[in-house]
């Protein structure tokens, strides 16, 4: 058979399977497949030895019912990327900012339909931003040359990544992962939030299918289509998991902790914001604004509660009614309150818990206005009422385009506050101030991953503000806004007494 006919029918094969809803075959001819690996249970061999016979890894695109399979065939993928080198990870890159930008609109609709929480039109914003996420170009190997030779450190992958994601960005946050993670040469495998897990395994398969078209790779980003705890201790348990990242609240950052493997946590925050005299009020309330009105409030760095200086509080509020937001009188506040938080009572007379109403969370300001008995002027992005330091509103990360604004009579008090409500985190924090003092001691203070200063909180993340993206901020374990780099192992290697060449 000819090359023209052979490629001819291979092009019509491809297009009635895909009208079928078969899976692709692949149009420039892939490298072919070496032996899948199983799903075996630890040999000790460290992952090495899975790569025998398991013929049901194909033709998944990524997407397993299996724990242990997924982690599989994610480790016969990064056997597969290491053959490839660094070309076929920059394909990667590329593919996957090429398609979350292009998938944008149709994969925010699916996400929000899926899991009805945010705002479309930053649902959209935040896959066309994924082409902010490092790539492979972060890497740079570092080197010493001196009388006694040459060394290089070169920052080398683990092999699979076992990540977990969240709720309030599925999508976004699967697509910089995979970046990240193949960008330093390695596979991942998810177990996505269950509640947005549909969406996440839909642009697993999309990506895995051009992957595969393009370097012949079928399952480097894989997906545990029904996620479930016990596929999660699956995921963390099998041998050729390396590493773990997790992105998510206080619970999964404590059960990745406790699988004894080393876990990267991209844990909860609660952003406290501290407004002072020396600031532009209408800056300010317009950054306030656009924060945590953002994806209706779901940004783990949004800015969840407010601290202004006494003096200036009442002209920030009308700056913040003057630019979108609306303001709650205290019957209207409590009427919300009650609604959006559950309060069990205190054991032995004690303080009472409020636990947030999930019902609540990422809902539009006109759902959480009707709680509260008004209705909004269309266009209101964002509602706000005075609270005192104590409320739910600013102890919890409610996660809804809410703010409560508490008066402070000083720096002290309004650092001090910050401090309670962030509840040690160390995850974000913000300032309004031109007071070099104010903004150094805050800093300080706080202690926090990210820390900002006059702007809203997504300038942290490379979003009006100098940096990168990623959505996975690792806040608890230190390794700051993830990067290529954070998934790496960092190897030495030595020659001794040549190849310096002066
Ligand atoms: P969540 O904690 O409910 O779920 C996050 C993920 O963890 C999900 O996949 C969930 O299934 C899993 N999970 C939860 N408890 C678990 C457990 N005990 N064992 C194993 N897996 C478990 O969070 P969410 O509502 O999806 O997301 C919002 C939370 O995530 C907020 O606290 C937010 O601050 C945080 N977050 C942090 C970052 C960051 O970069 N630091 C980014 C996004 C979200």
């Amino acid at each position: 058979m000819s090359a023209v006919n052979e490629s001819l029918i291979r092009d019509v094969v491809a297009e009635v399977l895909g009208r079928l809803g078969g899976a692709p075959v692949p149009v420039k001819a892939p490298a072919p497949a070496p032996a899948p690996a199983t799903a075996a249970p630890s040999c000790g061999c460290g992952g090495k030895g899975a790569a025998t016979s398991a013929p049901g890894l194909r033709g998944k695109f990524g997407v397993f019912q299996d724990a242990n399979e997924a982690s599989a065939a994610a480790h016969e993928a990064f056997l597969q990327l290491q053959k490839q080198g660094v070309a076929a990870r920059r394909k990667v890159e590329e593919i996957v900012k090429t398609l979350a930008e292009k998938n944008a609109e149709e994969w925010g609709r699916i996400e929000l339909e899926e899991s009805k929480i945010g705002r479309l039109d930053h649902k959209i914003g935040k896959l066309q931003i994924i082409k902010l996420v490092p790539g492979v170009d972060w890497l740079r190997p570092d080197a010493r040359s001196g009388d006694h030779g040459i060394t290089l450190e070169e920052y080398t992958p683990f092999g699979v990544v076992g990540a977990v994601t969240p709720s309030t960005h599925s999508i976004p946050t699967l697509s910089g992962n995979i970046v990240n993670i193949a960008a330093a040469g390695n596979a991942v495998v998810f177990n996505p939030h269950p509640s947005a897990a549909r969406c996440a395994a839909l642009a697993v398969r999309t990506y895995n299918e051009a992957i595969y078209r393009e370097i012949g790779i079928e399952n480097l980003a894989t997906i545990i289509e029904k996620p479930s705890m016990e596929s999660f201790a699956a995921m963390c348990r099998h041998e050729a998991v390396r590493l773990l990242l997790v992105t998510g609240g206080p619970g999964v950052v404590k059960a990745a902790m406790q699988t004894g493997k080393r876990a990267i946590c991209a844990g909860p925050g609660n952003p406290p914001v501290y407004v002072d005299d020396t600031a532009c009020m209408k800056r300010a309330a317009k950054a306030i604004i656009q924060g945590a009105s953002y994806d209706n409030n779901l940004l783990c760095i949004g800015e969840k509660e407010v601290f202004a200086l006494e003096s200036i509080a009442d002209k920030l509020m009308v700056q913040m009614e003057q630019h979108g937001a609306v303001k709650l009188t205290s019957a209207q506040l409590d009427a919300l309150t009650k609604a959006a938080f559950t309060i069990t009572p205190g054991q032995g007379g004690g303080c009472g818990h409020a636990s947030v109403n999930k019902e609540f969370i990422g809902k539009d300001p006109a759902v959480l206005a009707k709680a509260a008995g008004l209705n909004l002027p269309a266009g209101t992005q964002l509602l706000f009422a005075e609270t005192d330091a104590n409320h739910p509103f600013v102890i919890e990360e409610q996660m809804m385009p809410f703010v409560p604004i508490v008066r402070v009579k000083d720096l002290a008090e309004g650092v001090k506050r910050s401090l309670e409500a962030e509840h040690g985190y160390k995850h974000t924090s913000i300032i309004h101030s031109h007071d070099l003092e104010a903004l150094t001691e805050m800093g300080r203070a706080l202690d926090t991953t990210l820390f900002i200063k006059n702007g809203p909180c997504m300038a942290g993340l490379g979003l009006g503000g100098e940096g990168y993206l990623s959505f996975s901020i690792a806040t608890p374990t230190g390794e700051g806004v993830s990067n290529p780099r954070t998934f790496t192992r960092v190897r030495r290697c030595v020659m001794v007494d040549n190849l310096r060449i002066y």
